[in-house]
């Protein structure tokens, strides 16, 4: 941490930083200039909050200088971090994954439909909410278990892998025969008791960002889940909220290349939600790529006019199948390939 005081700080101000510095286990270099104090503290004491020495007398301003995440950041694991799964796709390797399906699971009918498409499309994973968060308690609310099971029995049926979004603690038991990846969904980044069981789950786990959430915020998030011990964790890109509304959200595709520098953690993109609306789609999918992604979670409809939950955003499955073929092109000239 660094602490710059003010050119009028006293003797006596200095002091009691260095003080409260030395109490926090930092070890304090001092440098005087001919105006100004710096304090250099070394080290990395485990609780310190810089926002309390902004406020001290005398201090013209203070910076954290290590990262307030440890498990989360690139050094923890420089090679980056791989999830293999139980039928050897991996995430975060060469291959960029991509997952798909509808928003929510409707009925048996839709979500066989949905996975017989994604299959075919190239898809690994097979999305959809069995249990959704919906802005009015009036909306469809998902099917619940049932639909766990009907994910699992189409996901089987087609080779592909299941992942769901869980949105508490009692869900997680539940759900933990049903599916292969756990979704911590944008209004959840930061229900820290829920991240925190999620860290002793031994089942891969997708974060999703927060809607108005920084980068460091996700990485926090990130860390709660870590320190439990569940190292098979990947970050997701979905679109903040700003002043623009155009789009359903701002899809941040400057998320993905820092990520990237400063988390081992894979980095994935929904660009569904990132805009909101299906024909802009595939753009933000292929940027998401260009960027540096190592997957994409997409909404993909078989009729997206009768969905029952964002069906503006899912994409036709004819646009899946050619924006994977899009994809496959795009892929090597970032190093890459579509798995
Ligand atoms: C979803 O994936 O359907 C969903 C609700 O996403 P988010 O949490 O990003 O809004
Ligand atoms: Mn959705």
């Amino acid at each position: 941490m660094i602490v710059a005081m003010q050119d009028t700080a006293s003797e006596e101000h200095i002091q009691r930083v260095i003080e409260r510095m030395v109490e926090l286990g930092f070890n304090v270099h001092r440098t005087t200039g001919a105006a100004q104090t710096i304090l250099a503290g070394v080290g990395t004491p485990e609780h310190f909050d810089v926002a309390e020495f902004k406020v001290l007398g005398g201090v013209h301003d203070a910076y954290r200088i290590s990262s307030p995440y440890k498990l989360a950041g690139r050094n923890f694991r420089p090679e980056g971090t791989r999830i293999i799964f139980p039928n050897g796709v991996v995430v975060g390797g060469k291959e960029v994954i991509v997952m798909a399906g509808p928003c929510s699971v409707e009925s048996r009918e839709q979500i066989l439909d949905s996975a017989k498409k994604v299959a075919a499309a190239g898809g690994k994973f097979l999305r959809g909410g069995a249990y959704k968060p919906r802005s009015s308690p009036y909306s469809f609310q998902g099917m619940g278990v049932e639909g766990l099971k009907l994910l699992r029995e189409v996901g089987d049926e087609t080779g592909l892998l299941v992942i769901t979004e869980v949105m508490e603690i009692s869900q997680i038991e539940i759900m933990l025969p049903y599916i292969d990846c756990f979704q911590i969904g944008a209004r959840n980044m930061q229900n820290f008791n829920l991240l925190r069981e999620l860290g002793h789950v031994r089942k891969p786990c997708l974060l999703k960002r927060g809607i108005s959430a920084t980068i460091e915020e996700v990485l926090l998030s990130a860390e709660y889940i870590l320190s439990g011990g569940n190292y098979d964790l990947m970050l997701c890109e979905r679109g903040i909220r700003t002043y623009e509304t155009a789009t359903r959200n701002t899809m941040d595709i400057s998320a993905i290349p820092v990520l990237k520098k400063l988390t081992h953690l894979p980095v994935l993109a929904d660009p569904s939600h990132g805009v909101g609306i299906r024909d802009f789609v595939p753009a933000m999918a292929l940027a998401s790529v260009a960027a540096g992604a190592d997957g994409l979670l997409m909404e993909m409809h078989p009729n997206p006019d009768k969905a029952m939950s964002d069906g503006a955003q899912s994409m036709y499955p004819d646009q899946l199948n050619h924006l994977v073929e899009q994809l496959r092109q795009l892929a090597p000239i970032v190093g890459r390939n579509v798995a």
